[in-house]
């Protein structure tokens, strides 16, 4: 496999760009080796700046759920693309977009666009503080929420503790207002909710967390949650940037039949375009600038060509309920796939899988949380993620990361990775 062109590209853009990349996982740093620069993608396969196509796991990190370059997601862009790029005043799609998201996600009753994911968890947090006249918020260790100061907090400083900023530039002043706590442990939750009686507006979380590898809620958790935050008056809030429309039409929320207060979505409602939204209950939704006193605004919110993107992927999600029969059943051929491949070799490795979204974690102990993803061998993992790469396969370049699939993978698709994946476990061990 050549490579050049991908690494002149990567050594003249670290002239100009932090590390050479625009987002750091990109940056192949946890993997080894030098990232590889993208010219075009289509259908399951992206391909690089020198000729070589790789079956791929990503699909951009989850938005393409129907493969890449999808005809129906292009020709709309590229008819609302002849009626301008921006307007920055109302159109009427998004109000279509609003209504269809409502409709979808049981937990929406008014929705608020934003350009990402990471302005969607920040602008929520905003709300719920407005709407309590709490400070404080609750989140999960390894949980990953975009950029913004009050989720950059690092885990390990115990349950109880306060938070210490992950990333210089993050004060101690926005850090000791976020608190703590280990996915899947309501005792760590009523011990936080006790030590801080009538202080906490918001928990956010990952319902399936899909930013420490896959790692799913355990049963009677989620609901768990629910009735804590009720009985506490403080606003859930589920982020589903990842797992929203990818998990079940309504997200994990459909899926596992809790309803929080608020949702942040991002990924694939813009269809590949920058796009992320927040919503929830009418009374706090209410609270945001002009109905309410919580500012929040964007020039390029509700973009015109990101909206026509991101209507063309979820109309079409709403009216073809198979590409989820279709999902799930990819899913399990390639899990199941690798758990008999492993298990053929005397290899006992965790395979954590829901839907159309799996990770394989390089330890034998069920990984539940943060602390159990971490006993992963991410050296080994390294390997595994250049073996494949090697043969055509291309994962996501870190082993705390889920795989995201797409509708695009055929049948003879999954049976070349499952193959790759059978060499590399005898290339690696
Ligand atoms: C990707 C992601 C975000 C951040 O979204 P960006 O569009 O990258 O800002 C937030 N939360 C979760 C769960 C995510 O997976």
């Amino acid at each position: 496999m050549q490579i050049s062109e991908s690494k002149r590209l990567f050594a003249h853009a670290k002239n100009f760009i932090p590390g050479g990349v625009n987002s750091p996982v990109r940056a192949f740093r946890a993997v080894g080796g030098e990232p590889i620069f993208i010219k075009k993608a289509d259908g399951a396969f992206i391909h690089d700046e020198d000729g070589n196509a790789y079956i791929e796991l990503i699909n951009s990190w989850g938005p393409m759920l129907l493969g890449h370059n999808s005809p129906l997601i292009r020709e709309a862009v590229i008819r609302a693309m002849e009626d301008g790029t921006s307007f920055g005043a109302p159109t009427a799609r998004e109000v279509e977009m609003a209504e269809l998201l409502v409709r979808m996600v049981p937990s929406l009753e008014k929705v608020r666009m934003v350009n990402s994911g990471t302005e969607a968890t920040m602008s929520a947090i905003r709300v719920a503080r407005g709407y309590t006249g709490r400070d404080k918020i609750i989140k999960m260790e390894g949980h990953y929420h975009g950029h913004g100061d009050s989720f950059l907090i690092a885990a390990g400083s115990g349950a109880i503790t306060m938070g210490h900023p992950d990333s210089p530039g993050v004060t101690l002043g926005t850090a000791k207002d976020t608190l703590l706590a280990p996915f899947n442990d309501l005792n760590a939750i009523e011990s936080l909710v006790e030590a801080n009686k009538g202080e906490i507006a918001a928990l956010i979380l990952e319902p399936v967390a899909g930013n420490m590898g896959l790692t799913l809620p355990q049963e009677g958790y989620l609901q768990g949650l629910r009735d804590i935050c009720t009985r506490e008056g403080i606003v859930l809030i589920f982020d589903e940037v990842m797992t929203g429309f990818r998990l079940a039409k309504g997200g994990a929320q459909e899926r596992f039949g809790v309803i929080p207060d608020l949702t942040t979505l991002g990924k694939i409602i813009g269809g590949g375009m920058p796009v992320g939204a927040y919503g929830g209950k009418k009374e706090i939704m209410d609270f945001v600038s002009p109905a309410g006193p919580v500012y929040q605004a964007g020039t390029l919110s509700g973009n015109p060509i990101a909206m026509a993107a991101g209507l063309a992927m979820l109309r079409h999600l709403d009216t073809h309920p198979e590409v989820y029969t279709r999902l799930e059943a990819i899913g399990e051929q390639l899990s199941a796939g690798i758990i008999s491949i492993n298990s053929s070799l005397g290899l006992d490795y965790t395979l954590n899988k829901l839907g159309s979204m799996y990770s394989l974690f390089f330890t034998a102990s069920p990984v539940t949380d943060f602390e159990s993803a971490k006993k992963s061998d991410t050296q080994l993992f390294g390997r595994y993620f250049q073996s494949m790469l090697k043969r055509g396969v291309y994962l996501a370049p870190s082993q705390f990361e889920s795989l995201f699939l797409s509708t695009a993978l055929t049948d003879e698709l999954i049976g070349k990775i499952l193959q790759a994946h059978e060499e590399s476990m005898k290339e690696i061990h």
